[in-house]
């Protein structure tokens, strides 16, 4: 079959790899119609290379059809449409009841302090092949999967893999309190439904980016939106004059580690009216800076004792970390990869005719998956638009 593979920092390719057959009872094969790029692929395309290995098969936002299940899969058959959760759960450990299948006991990866195991996403969490491809190895089927209705097209559904979950925990986790407000960094796939989401719950939602296009999308829904870049003084200071001096109740960092350091947006910028100046001589030399921008912003910008709720994905050492600010300012952090399987009942019901969140324009592009190659590139560069990348294998 054809695959997404990783070969190098910043070079993927599209190859012809063996077909995944079953290889545990427990394991399904579904043919894969539609499979979303997403940011975090644009982790391992770039900052987490290092813990890939040429040739591994990217991609963790998969649905299709069920082609075969393992004799011990129940609740599954051949011919069945699934969305396929970005993590692997097994639905019976204590882990899974609680709600939290981002922690499965059974297929968590203790190699590295991982929770779950995901799909297409390098030995980090238990090197599985992902489902940019023709085909895709479903293992734990029975828990990993949810089933749709025929009838709507794969954009109606897709989503529930992994960005309608994630945004929907973000708000979640967000706290905001009822009539609140929340700022949302980053307007990527995430940060953008995440905007659809707050707002959707009837909340005060301000999307902060620097790309324009991804800017006009968010505010043509009638959400207001700040370019981090043009507002010539710290965002912090922006959102306080927004909101009574205050801040926003809430925060959702839909950024993470690939962090644009916005001139204004680092705390180590605005170090004087918190740091002693060697203390923040350090955090300024730091060369990890940029990659907490959007953290350093976020706590800039919540209200005292407010929460943020970080969806971006830090990976590896993050440091340092502006303890004494969380403190005084009461800040209650959240984070945590999405529990997709825990929020589709709720979401379910937003899928329906009059489409309130937008699904069915979500995509900015479909493309076949032989044009993977060129669609990351553009996902990453911003260029042509792109937002939301859906590749096709059967196109
Ligand atoms: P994306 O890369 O398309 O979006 C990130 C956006 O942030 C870009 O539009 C960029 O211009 C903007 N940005 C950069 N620096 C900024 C700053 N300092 N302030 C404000 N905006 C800034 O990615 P995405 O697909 O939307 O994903 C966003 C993040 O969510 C990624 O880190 C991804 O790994 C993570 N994610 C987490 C989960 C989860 O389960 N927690 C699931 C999916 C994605
Ligand atoms: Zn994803
Ligand atoms: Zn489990």
């Amino acid at each position: 079959m054809k695959a997404v593979t990783w070969q190098g920092r910043r070079k993927i390719s599209v190859d012809s790899v063996p077909d995944p057959r079953i290889e545990s009872p427990t394991d399904a094969i579904v043919r894969v119609t539609s499979s979303g790029i997403c940011g975090s692929d644009l982790h391992l395309y770039e900052v987490l290379g290092a813990y890939m290995s040429e040739g591994d098969v990217l991609g963790h936002e998969p649905m299709g059809i069920v082609e075969e299940v393992g004799s011990e899969v129940t609740g599954l058959a051949k011919g069945d449409r699934v969305v396929v959760p970005f993590q692997i759960s097994c639905g019976r450990c204590v882990m899974c009841a609680a709600g939290l299948p981002t922690q499965c006991e059974t297929t968590q990866v203790r190699d590295y302090g991982s929770g779950a195991a995901l799909f297409g996403y390098s030995k980090l969490y238990g090197q599985v092949p992902g489902g940019q491809a023709e085909y895709l190895r479903v293992p734990y089927a029975e828990h990993t999967h949810i089933k749709v209705p025929e009838g709507p097209d794969d954009d109606r559904f897709l989503y529930l893999s992994d960005v309608l979950p994630t945004a929907w925990q973000a708000v979640e986790y967000a706290g905001v309190p009822d009539g609140g407000s929340v700022t949302v960094l980053g307007l990527g796939p995430i940060g953008d439904m995440a905007c659809r989401v707050a707002a959707q719950h009837g909340y005060r939602v301000i999307g902060v980016d620097r790309v324009p296009e991804r800017l006009a999308r968010v505010a043509a829904r009638g959400i207001e939106v700040i370019d981090f870049e043009a507002v010539g003084q710290p965002l912090g200071d922006v959102i306080r004059e927004l909101t009574d001096g205050r801040g926003t109740d809430a925060v959702i960092d839909a950024v993470g580690m690939e962090a644009h350091g916005s001139p204004f947006a680092s705390i180590a910028q605005r170090s004087a009216a918190y740091l002693p100046d060697a203390v923040a001589q350090k955090l300024m030399d730091n060369a990890g800076i940029d990659r907490l921008a959007a953290l350093h912003s976020a706590i800039d910008i919540v209200r005292r004792g407010g929460t943020i709720s970080l969806v971006g994905v830090y990976g590896g050492m993050v440091d340092p970390i502006p303890m004494r600010v969380l403190f005084d300012k009461q800040i209650q952090l959240r984070m945590g990869q999405a529990n997709v399987t825990r929020w589709v009942d709720d979401i379910m019901p937003l899928l329906v005719d009059d489409d309130p969140l937008g699904v069915e324009s979500f995509a900015t592009h479909r493309l076949p998956l032989s044009a993977a190659p060129e669609a990351y590139a553009m996902f990453q560069q911003k260029s042509d638009g792109a937002v939301k990348i859906v590749l096709e294998p059967s196109a």
